[in-house]
């Protein structure tokens, strides 16, 4: 089958673009999809530089969209999931034209939902959801800064706290993600690459120049300083990614300053359950099916070009989802 095999960790150019990979058979509790999509996930350059360890040769991707084409193992309905269905799954190994994915996280797509659309919300929605409702639950009327804030997760937190009730503060390195991220539901926009003093210019936005209630901080190593110094009393830190490194390791008793709440929260530890996933999965494509969410696709790209989405992706040049055609 057509796919992207990874033997050793590095740049781009370890992404190798193939023809003649072994279609893989799924064990129990796995089903097969044939891939029409991919989505792509800023984890996937973790797996590709090594910053998460992974055994090589690795196909990374860790969402698509397409048709069960036959059940694992077990022969018997996984999941209430059927041949012919279309789904949307998580797991690992979506560069590719099949993948075995794991019955518990896949979920078939409701009528009349677009399955590009459903994957285009899939990963990054349920992130921003659980992140919402779990890590910090998040009320009407708190002040909520988002980090990177017009990309894909942050566009989705940017139009959840917004129908919250919250009001969201959002960074970005550009005008035009600004922009959009306003479009999005944000109320006060910063440009963190030109802003001399983030911190104060936070405090500044919020009552008594106090702080936030919370940060959802995607970026990692560039922010989380700038985070402490943001959150007011009592507040949470969420710290959910590494877009720009890992958090340097941390002395915990710096949370006395303030009596924070720090979160290293990860998507799959909120779904690791049916029943968490189906929850979850269901309210967000209700969200999309309502028209209560707006899902703003970057592009599609030809999974030959993979080295090309990794960089621009790093490069910082998308906005919102991105889109891997298989
Ligand atoms: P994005 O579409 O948000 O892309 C990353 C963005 O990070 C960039 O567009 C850029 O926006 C910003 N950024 C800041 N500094 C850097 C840097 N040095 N290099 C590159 N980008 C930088 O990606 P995702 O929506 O896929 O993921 C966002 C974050 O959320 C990632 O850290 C990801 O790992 C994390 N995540 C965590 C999950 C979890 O379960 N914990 C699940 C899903 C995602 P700008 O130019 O505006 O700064």
């Amino acid at each position: 089958m057509r796919g992207v095999l990874v033997e050793k960790v590095g740049g781009p150019e370890v992404l190798e673009f193939k023809t003649d990979l072994p279609v893989p058979k799924p064990g129990a509790g796995e089903v097969l999809v044939k891939n029409e999509l991919a989505g792509l996930n800023y984890i996937d350059t973790y797996f590709r530089t090594g910053l998460y360890p992974s055994k090589k040769p690795e196909i990374l991707g860790k969402e698509g969209y397409g048709t069960i084409v036959s059940l694992g193992s077990d022969e018997k309905p996984l999941q209430g999931l059927s041949v012919g269905d279309k789904v949307v799954w998580m797991g690992g190994s979506g560069y590719a034209e099949y993948t075995a994915a794991p019955a518990l996280h896949t979920y078939k797509i409701p009528d009349g939902l677009d399955g590009k659309l459903a994957l285009a919300s899939f990963l990054q929605g349920l992130t921003a959801l659980s992140l919402i409702r779990e890590a910090h639950p998040v009320k009407a009327g708190e002040y909520v800064l988002v980090h990177a804030a017009a990309g894909g997760v942050g566009l989705l937190l940017c139009q959840m706290l917004k129908a919250t009730g919250a009001h969201v503060i959002a960074t970005a390195s550009s005008r035009e993600k600004l922009d959009l991220a306003k479009k999005n539901g944000a109320e006060f926009l910063i440009n963190y690459s030109e802003e001399k003093d983030l911190v104060a210019k936070v405090l500044e936005i919020t009552p008594g120049g106090q702080g936030v209630d919370v940060v959802f901080d995607g970026v990692g190593k560039s922010t989380f300083e700038d985070d402490l110094l943001m959150v007011k009393r009592k507040g949470s830190l969420v710290s959910f990614g590494n877009a720009s490194g890992a958090v340097p390791p941390f002395a915990i008793s710096r949370l006395t300053a303030k009596n924070l709440r720090l979160l290293r929260p990860t998507l799959f530890n909120y779904i690791t359950t049916r029943e968490e996933f189906t929850t979850y999965t269901k309210e967000l494509f209700q969200f999309i099916l309502d028209g209560k969410l707006d899902i703003k696709i970057h592009d599609t790209y030809p999974l030959e070009d993979i080295r090309r989405v990794h960089e621009d992706l790093e490069a910082r040049k998308t906005t919102g989802k991105v889109l891997i055609k298989i």
